[in-house]
């Protein structure tokens, strides 16, 4: 469905990204491991159009190429960003915070659907939805964070780090949550720190070395793979 080639990215002389290759299909969680400042959140945002530095390549999405298009134009294929630190408005209610989600086209016409799909998708948010959202809990408002995505009727979310700051408890509940949003045969593309716990919920997985794809792996795999497990899962 997603489908990534030659994606580079460079800020000024930097080169961040180097001709990255992925692919994401319907119903599938692909993660991408990599260490600090490899290049992870730079490829979730070239593909999102909200990358700050240049960008050459291809980012398909059945078929269409949306490198160059303007972020609400990849909205509107179907390509949502829950970007890292969420980004919800602390003080409007669960509610507000899930409409504005629905700018996009294909969304506005439907705003009352995508809200009744969110609220059962995730039915926390429908207890809470006149809740303001910054007295929830980080685990909740990453939800709202995930369900304002949802309300532009993604075929791929994209998140970063979503798991950053959240108890363990409430990392397991993040995840399970991915779950569900895989269930409602969405692609995700999911950049995590915790690795061992996105491996587990994901189907592939992508290794990022400064700014270079270097392995792709069912993710199963990875799990085992004695210099993924020295790498990024704390040992064997
Ligand atoms: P982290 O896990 O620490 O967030 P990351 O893998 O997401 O790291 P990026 O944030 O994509 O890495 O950064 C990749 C490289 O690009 C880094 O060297 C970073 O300093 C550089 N970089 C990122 N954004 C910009 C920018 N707007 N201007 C200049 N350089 C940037």
């Amino acid at each position: 469905m997603l489908d990534v080639r030659n994606l580079s990215v460079s800020y000024g002389q930097h080169r961040a990204l180097h001709e990255a290759a992925l692919r994401v299909d319907r119903g599938e969680i692909v993660v991408i491991l990599g260490a600090n400042g490899a290049g992870k959140t730079t490829l979730l945002k070239a593909i999102c159009g909200v990358c700050e530095g240049r960008v050459t390549g291809e980012a398909l999405l059945e078929g269409e190429d949306l490198v160059g298009q303007p972020p609400h134009r990849i909205v509107e294929a179907g390509i949502a960003l829950v970007p890292e630190g969420r980004g919800i408005f602390p003080d409007m209610t669960v509610e507000e915070n899930l409409t504005l989600g629905a700018y996009a086209d294909r969304a506005r016409d439907e705003q009352r659907a995508s809200l009744d799909r969110v609220m059962t998708l995730f039915p926390k948010l429908g207890e809470r939805r006149r809740q303001v959202a910054r007295t929830m809990s980080g685990g909740e408002q990453q939800m709202v964070a995930i369900g304002r995505a949802m309300m532009s009727n993604p075929s791929i979310l994209a998140l970063d780090e979503p798991s950053l700051g959240l108890s363990p408890l409430l990392s397991k509940d993040l995840f399970k949550t991915l779950r569900t949003v895989r269930e409602a045969g969405l692609g995700l593309l999911l950049v995590e720190q915790n690795a061992r716990a996105s491996l587990a919920i994901a189907d592939r997985g992508y290794l990022l070395d400064t700014g270079e794809i270097t392995h792709e792996a069912p993710a199963q795999e990875l799990l085992t793979d004695p210099a993924v497990q020295r790498a990024y899962l704390g040992g064997a």
